[in-house]
C-alpha cells in the first residue's frame, strides 16, 4: 500500500535529514517507526504522507505517485488517500464530534457515506458521543475521534505521529489495540511513530531510524529487543 524508494530529504540544501530511505508497507500491515530524537522519524512520516515532498526519491501510495507533484495536486491526493493523526488530536474545538468527523469530507467535496461512517463510529467506540465537543471528551476518546476522522475518507494508509504520547498507560493500550485491530480486521495499513518500545511491539513490524537511515527492520518486534537497540544507538 505504501512504497518509498530512495527517499532523501535535505533542508537548506545542506542538512540531510533522510538519506535514501526505501521502505515497503503492505496492505493491512501495521508498522512502527522508532529512533532517537532528531533521527528523522517525523520527517519520514511527513514525506511518506504527502505533508511534505522529498528532495529526491519516490513515494507511492496505493500505486499512485505522491512525490514530485505540485502542492495543490499533492494536497488533493493526500486528502483522498491519506489519514493522519497527531499526538495532540488536533480536533476543531468549536465543532461536535460528528462535525469533526465529516469536516475533511466536506473540505474535499466528497459526500459522506453514512453507512461507512456509522460503522466507523461503532468500531472506534464513539456511538453516543457524536453531539459532544472535544473538550467534553477524555483524551482517549479524543484520539478515537481523531482516528475516526482520519479514516472517514477510507484512506489507503493511516499515519500516526506519537498517537499515544499524551495518554496514560491504559488509555494508550486501548488506542494501540484499536490500531492493531483496524490492521488485522479491516486491512487498514497503519504507520506509526512512537518513542515507546511497548507501543511499537503492538505493531506487526518495526523499523529503527538512526541518522536518517533505517538501521534495523524487525518483524514481530518485542519491546525488550527494541529497547536494547535504542539504548545501543544512544551510546553510539
Ligand atoms: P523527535 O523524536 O524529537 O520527534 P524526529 O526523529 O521526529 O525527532 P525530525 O523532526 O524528523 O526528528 O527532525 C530530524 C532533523 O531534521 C532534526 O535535526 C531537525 O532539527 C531537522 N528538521 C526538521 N524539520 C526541519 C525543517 N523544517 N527545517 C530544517 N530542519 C528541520
Ligand atoms: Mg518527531
Amino acid at each position: 500500500a505504501l512504497e518509498l524508494r530512495e527517499v532523501t530529504k535535505t533542508y537548506d540544501g545542506a542538512h540531510t535529514v533522510l538519506d535514501r530511505v526505501s521502505l515497503e508497507v503492505r496492505r493491512g500491515s501495521f508498522l512502527a517507526i522508532m529512533g532517537p530524537s532528531g533521527s528523522g522519524k517525523s520527517t519520514l512520516l511527513h514525506c511518506a504522507s504527502g505533508m511534505d515532498d522529498p528532495t529526491s526519491g519516490e513515494v507511492r501510495v496505493g500505486g499512485r505517485r505522491l512525490s514530485g507533484l505540485n502542492e495543490t495536486k499533492r494536497t488533493l491526493l493526500r486528502r483522498k488517500h491519506i489519514g493522519f493523526v497527531f499526538q495532540s488530536y488536533n480536533l476543531m474545538p468549536s465543532l461536535t464530534v460528528e462535525e469533526n468527523l465529516t469536516l475533511p469530507l466536506r473540505l474535499s467535496g466528497a459526500t459522506a457515506d453514512g453507512g461507512w461512517l456509522g460503522h466507523l463510529v461503532e468500531r472506534v467506540g464513539l456511538a453516543g458521543l457524536l453531539d459532544r465537543r472535544p473538550a467534553e471528551l477524555s483524551g482517549g476518546q479524543q484520539q478515537r475521534a481523531a482516528i475516526a476522522r482520519s479514516l472517514a475518507a477510507r484512506p489507503d494508509v493511516l499515519f500516526a505521529d506519537e498517537p499515544t504520547g499524551a495518554l496514560d498507560l491504559d488509555t494508550a493500550a486501548d488506542v494501540l489495540d484499536l490500531l492493531r485491530e483496524l490492521a488485522d480486521e479491516w486491512e487498514q495499513t497503519v504507520v506509526m511513530v512512537t518513542h515507546d518500545p511497548a507501543a511499537a511491539a503492538r505493531a506487526h513490524a518495526a523499523c529503527v531510524v538512526a541518522d536518517g537511515r533505517i538501521d534495523a527492520y524487525l518483524d514481530h518486534p518485542t519491546a525488550d529487543d527494541l529497547a536494547h537497540r535504542l539504548t545501543a544507538l544512544g551510546r553510539r
